[in-house]
């Protein structure tokens, strides 16, 4: 285990249920990935080059 890190994460609106939640980014740093609390559908945003840097995302 190295030293802890924050992990880092965005906010992203479901619009599907109406809902808002931080998901955190992935193992392998490539995306922040997380699901809708109530109905489990996806979200993925990727991070890279020519990527937003957008705190604030939302899902259909
Ligand atoms: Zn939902």
């Amino acid at each position: 285990m190295g030293p802890r890190k924050p992990r880092p994460y965005i906010g992203m609106f479901f619009k599907c249920c109406h809902v808002y939640v931080r998901i955190y980014l992935n193992k392998a740093g490539t995306a922040y990935v997380g699901h809708c609390p109530k109905c489990a559908r996806k979200a993925t945003v990727r991070v890279g080059p020519g990527g937003s840097d957008s705190r604030f995302w939302s899902a259909e």
